[in-house]
This record gives structure tokens, sequence and C-alpha cells, in this order.
């Protein structure tokens, strides 16, 4: 469950398969609430969010950027070898499942469906998703990672 501003993150961790809620415009007693009932860890900036009685696991990020707040969680949580890329859509945290290209084609751009041939869809919005420039981006920073 990742805190107000941390957007991105939460979409880097579903692009790796977490189910992460986003707590937008969420207050601290209801972020705290879903944490204990989904037994879900916190992550946030907000060191008071932590104290909060219900808040079982929590963790405080140190940095203020996308990137080092994705590898501080990765490390902390040791993650790595729990990376499932294209299992969660990054807009809704829905479950994402292959598709073949003929129930999407329709929906795609003129060079998606020219150039790839492996698709998903998310279940709950619908969005569709490929392996596109996004996926060597993330592949890239994956590579990198310790
Ligand atoms: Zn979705």
């Amino acid at each position: 469950m990742v805190d107000v501003h941390l957007g991105t993150l939460a979409r880097a961790l579903r692009l790796l398969g977490f189910d992460t809620v986003y707590a937008q415009e969420m207050p601290d007693a209801a972020i705290a609430a879903v944490a204990e009932r989904e037994e879900r860890v916190v992550l946030t900036r907000d060191v008071g969010l932590l104290k909060h009685r219900k808040v079982q696991w929590g963790y405080w990020l140190r940095s203020q950027h996308t990137r080092p707040q994705l590898e501080e969680v990765i490390r902390r949580y040791d993650l790595k070898p729990w990376f499932q890329p294209f299992t969660r859509c990054t807009v809704c945290n829905g479950t994402l499942t292959e598709v073949p290209k003929e129930a999407v084609q329709e929906r795609l751009p003129p060079k998606t469906k020219l150039y790839f041939h492996e698709f998903f869809q998310c279940a709950s919005c619908r969005r569709v998703y490929w392996k596109g420039s996004h996926y060597d981006r993330m592949r890239t920073f994956l590579g990198q990672l310790e």
C-alpha cells in the first residue's frame, strides 16, 4: 500500500507484478484500516503514519525520487525473486491475462499492430499492454539492480 504523492512508485511496483494499492486522498486512519484488513505493507514518506497502531508492517522511504525509492523497497523486502512483469495493470492494479492479437487489434495504434505480437489485457479496466519501449526501459532498469 503506497501513500499519497507516491503514484509513480505505485505504477512501478505494479509493472513488476506487485499487488499495490495507491492511497490517494485517504486519511491516515483509512490507510491503516485497509492495511490491517488486507495485510498490506505501508510504504510512505510520512513517519507519523507508520506510528498508527493498526499499521503492522511499514517502511519509511528515505528517498524523494521514484527510482531510488523502488530500489529501496526491492532491497528491503528482497523482492527481486518475485518479479512478475505483465501480470498487473499499472493504472488500476487489476490482473492481466494474455490475449490473442485478434481480440484487441482494433484498439491498437497502427505501428503496434504491425510490430508486436504479444498482448495482455486488464480484467478490470480492459486496458491493453504490450512489450513496447516502456518494457525495454524496465528491463534495462532491472538489469542494473544489484
Ligand atoms: Zn486496469
